[in-house]
């Protein structure tokens, strides 16, 4: 089977994308390799040798643009490694052309720094009616963690009562402040406040205001911030029996330094400023200073965990558990130049597409990871490069609950 895809985006996760479909040639035989700047395509793809590689210019924030390129190329697929912001454009044309989409993160309005899953579970009707699949979310969190979940509750849990992602990079690229992916994304994220579920709410909490120290297994114990990830949405969607969910993430002073003045000064504000008779967007300018994810992989050193812990019922006896991955950020760099949050992220859209093309997993929709048999994913993610460990009983539990 040589199932012919377009990746939209040509960032650091693209990157990872598209040497992982190369490797899976099995399941890939040919790519359209579009985004905004065609060189970025081409830098790429000049790297893969075994498949097929094309590139073009799109605007993803153009429907008809992103409709042509799937009419001319006729793949089965799309692979969304753009920014949230062109998810919906993405969406339609697929719609309009009846192919199959696939994306790594929930849709964000460009004016409202807000995220959430209403706006794609909306097009579940006419996805569904038209006969195709979209899988939303098929990163690390979200995706990876949203499998974890799953098969902790097909195979660990009749009944699951708390679920804590936890997520720790504890690498260090050498730079004063940088992020892992798109910084004005990243940086939306983060300053927003955090939000967790309890009970059938969701809690509002300023942001980076609950903090844990966190000992994650096989890298560091670690000052790990509450704050609101999409997978939450769609996991106490879909799993209803879950009264707390919680997601944690590391952050270093020195980041946390840098990110307090930059907000005090008014540098991650959304909302454009005139400067000189121009309106210019604090963040995007920001955003153009910082160093680009893609960059950060040469002599990024340290390991990243991301994983789930959660504790319920089996057999009528309360149980705790979780279920993790370690990369290293220094072997991404050699297998495919670029860090672990890159690959992280990369390896799962990879497989979540050869979940699909394999119909593996399959249905008429919209569809979040966690609805799909967990099994044959992560029967395949240490092969790509994701191994997974477990751990039972009171070693599990790493946050309280
Ligand atoms: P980058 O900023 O490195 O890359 C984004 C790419 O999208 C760039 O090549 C950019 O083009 C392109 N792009 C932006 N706007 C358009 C447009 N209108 N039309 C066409 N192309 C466009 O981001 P990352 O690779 O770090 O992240 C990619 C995605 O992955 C993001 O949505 C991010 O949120 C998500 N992500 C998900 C994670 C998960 O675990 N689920 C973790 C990390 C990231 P240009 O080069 O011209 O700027």
């Amino acid at each position: 089977m040589s199932n012919k895809v377009l990746v939209i985006g040509a960032g650091g996760v693209s990157n990872v994308v598209v040497k992982k479909c190369a490797q899976n040639s099995e399941v890939f035989g040919e790519i359209l390799l579009a985004s905004r700047t065609k060189s970025k395509c081409d830098a790429i793809a000049a790297q893969v040798k075994n498949i097929p590689v094309h590139t073009a210019q799109v605007d993803a924030d153009n429907l008809a643009e992103v409709a042509a390129l799937i009419k001319d190329f006729k793949p089965k697929m799309v692979i969304n490694v753009a920014l949230p912001y062109q998810d919906l454009a993405i969406m339609d044309a697929c719609l309009q052309e009846g192919v199959d989409y696939l994306d790594t993160a929930n849709y964000e309005p460009k004016d409202v720094a807000k995220f959430e899953y209403s706006w794609q579970w909306a097009y579940h009707e006419r996805f569904k009616d038209a006969g195709i699949m979209a899988l939303l979310g098929s990163g690390f969190d979200p995706g990876v963690t949203n499998v974890f979940t799953a098969y902790a509750k097909k195979h660990h849990f009749d009944r699951m009562d708390t679920l804590d992602i936890v997520d720790c990079n504890n690498g260090d690229h050498g730079k004063a402040f940088a992020t892992n992916f798109n910084p004005e994304i990243n940086i939306r994220e983060i300053t927003q406040n955090g939000r967790y579920y309890k009970d059938g709410q969701w809690i509002e909490i300023p942001a980076l205001s609950v903090k844990a120290d966190i000992d994650y297994p096989e890298v560091a114990r670690r000052g790990s911030y509450v704050l609101f990830h999409e997978e939450l949405e769609s996991l106490v969607k879909h799993f209803p029996e879950i009264k707390q969910a919680r997601f944690w993430m590391t952050f270093g002073e020195e980041y946390i330094k840098h990110l307090t003045v930059l907000q005090n000064v008014g540098m991650t504000g959304i909302k454009p400023v005139k400067f000189q008779g121009t309106e210019v967007v604090p963040l995007e300018f920001l955003k153009a200073l910082l160093p680009e994810p893609s960059s950060l992989g040469e002599g990024y050193s340290g390991k990243t965990c991301i994983g789930c812990q959660i504790t319920g019922q089996k057999d009528g006896q309360d149980k705790t558990y979780f279920v993790y991955n370690v990369s290293d950020h220094a072997e991404a760099f050699k297998e495919v130049g670029g860090q672990a949050i890159a690959y992280t992220t990369g390896v799962p859209a990879m497989l979540g597409a050869a979940m699909m093309l394999t119909n593996k997993w399959r249905g008429a929709g919209v569809f979040n990871m966690e609805q799909f048999d967990p099994d044959p994913f992560m029967d395949e993610l240490a092969k790509w490069g994701l191994p997974w460990s477990e751990i039972h009983g009171s070693d599990a539990l790493l946050v309280s609950v």
